[in-house]
């Protein structure tokens, strides 16, 4: 994954560990972005996987040896690091995690004093040191120390409890599964449901970098048990998260399992109910859903680029309270303008108390869409091409050429047609009232792309 003269992807740095990712490379990204931060105090911690501790120290080798002093929280969800950086007033934060991606993986995230990812201007900056070797390196009675930093994951539980209502959620006693991949959501998800007078059953429980139970992906396919052990032991909802916790994706009662953009759409429609026109923020990869319940209660929708920096980052720069992704980041600014999956499951179970409402029953009382998906082979060469044609031929329809092309159409229906950043291939979203609509359209644009790239290859 490790792209020549450029280290970070879409979600900070990622490779295979000790193919990709060494030690002696991290240590050097270490030294880099301690020159970058120009001895600063920076927060650093890692998630569960096994390379996470080697991966770690070589990193804090490189930041100290540049002068950066490093409280270290050890094993911690990404939020929680987040939020220790952004109200401890530190200079910045590096955690050690590969998120979603399978356990041979790693990577190296960074993120500024606000507790946000680093916009692209600012890794540039670290790829440029880092690349023409222009380190600052610090002299030996000058090297920075080394703090342990403990209570971080409290103080961020504490900090999510004070956004709902929580005596409200306590006097439910509602009975939760939660499956933490393995991973670091366990460090904060049960701890925090239980102080929310909530009965807590986990699987996958146990800290294992190699993932036995799942991988750490939180895909409808991958959340079979979790789904039907909501359904057998007749708990109120079931919520899982992926490998490092910025990302929760619900099952209801009946084990019905929903991809993120629907329950962010819940949780626009009460936050707009109670703070009307306020602008939300989504990716164009999102459902016209979000869309249709911002038009429903008088909120402004900013559509962005796919991924959650570019999400944060627009938050930030227009002061946006909330925004959220189809594949279960939420990201509400009065906690942290960051994808949170802690802060995700405890505004959910505030709108269940709220309402008195079971999700099932809230989720049905959003407006329904069918969706349709589909790939075409798309060689790196031809992917800018390519858009260019299929741009030059959707001329005339309502499009938006913010990420890919997204063509809306009059009767509710749209298809989101864009280039992977990672895999040479084009991936193909389509929407629709009914299922027949959102095939028709599938087929219809997979058509016109796999002609496209035919041309352009004879
Ligand atoms: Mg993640």
């Amino acid at each position: 994954m490790l792209t020549h003269r450029r280290l970070f992807g879409t979600n900070g740095i990622r490779g295979v560990v000790n193919k990709e990712l060494t030690p002696e490379l991290a240590t050097k990204i270490g030294i880099a972005i301690g020159t970058f931060f120009k001895k600063g105090t920076l927060i650093v911690g890692f998630d569960a996987r096994t390379s996470s501790p080697m991966l770690a120290k070589a990193v804090i080798s490189g930041l100290t040896a540049t002068g950066c002093n490093i409280l270290f929280s050890g094993m911690a969800p990404t939020p929680a690091l987040q939020y220790a950086v952004k109200t401890h007033k530190v200079h910045g934060g590096v955690i050690i995690t590969a998120s979603h991606n399978p356990p041979q993986y790693n990577g190296i995230k960074v993120v500024w004093k606000d507790g946000i990812e680093l916009s692209r201007q600012q890794e540039i900056k670290i790829e440029k040191i880092f690349f023409e070797e222009k380190f600052r390196f610090a002299e030996w009675s000058n090297l920075g120390n080394l703090c342990m930093f403990h209570g971080l994951i409290d103080s961020y539980i504490e900090a999510i409890k004070t956004h709902v209502n929580a005596s409200k959620i306590t006097k439910k006693g509602y009975h939760i599964v939660v499956d933490a991949a393995n991973s670091v959501g366990n460090l904060a998800v049960p701890k925090l449901l239980r102080d929310l007078g909530c009965k807590v059953t986990t699987i996958n429980g146990n800290i294992d970098g190699t993932f036995p139970g799942r991988t750490p992906e939180p895909r409808p396919e991958n959340l079979k048990q979790l789904a039907s052990i909501v359904k057998a032991i007749g708990a109120d909802l079931g919520v899982a998260y992926d490998g490092d916790a910025d990302r929760a994706i619900f099952v209801d009662e009946h084990g019905e399992i929903y991809w993120g953009d629907k329950t962010f759409a819940l949780v626009e429609k009460f936050f707009l109910k109670d703070n009307p026109g306020e602008k939300i923020v989504t990716p164009v990869s999102s459902s016209t859903l979000v869309k249709d319940i911002a038009d429903m209660y008088g909120g402004e929708l900013v559509w962005t680029k796919v991924g959650s920096v570019t999400v944060s980052q627009t938050m930030k720069k227009f002061r946006i309270k909330l925004g959220g992704e189809e594949n279960g980041g939420i990201f509400y600014a009065p906690h942290q303008s960051v994808r949170d999956g802690a802060m995700t499951t405890a505004l959910i179970l505030d709108i269940m108390a709220k309402t008195g409402e079971k999700l099932s029953k809230l989720l049905d009382e959003l407006p329904k869409y069918s969706i349709k998906k589909s790939k075409v082979n798309c060689p790196e060469e031809l992917k800018t091409k390519t858009l260019e044609r299929l741009i030059e031929q959707t001329r005339g329809l309502n499009i938006s050429t913010i990420d890919g092309v997204k063509i809306w159409l009059k009767d509710k229906s749209s298809i989101l047609i864009r280039p992977s950043g990672t895999e040479p291939i084009y991936r193909l979203y389509a929407e629709a009232k009914n299922p027949e609509k959102a095939h028709q359209l599938i087929n219809k644009y997979t058509k016109k792309l796999k002609k496209i790239i035919a041309n352009l290859k004879s």
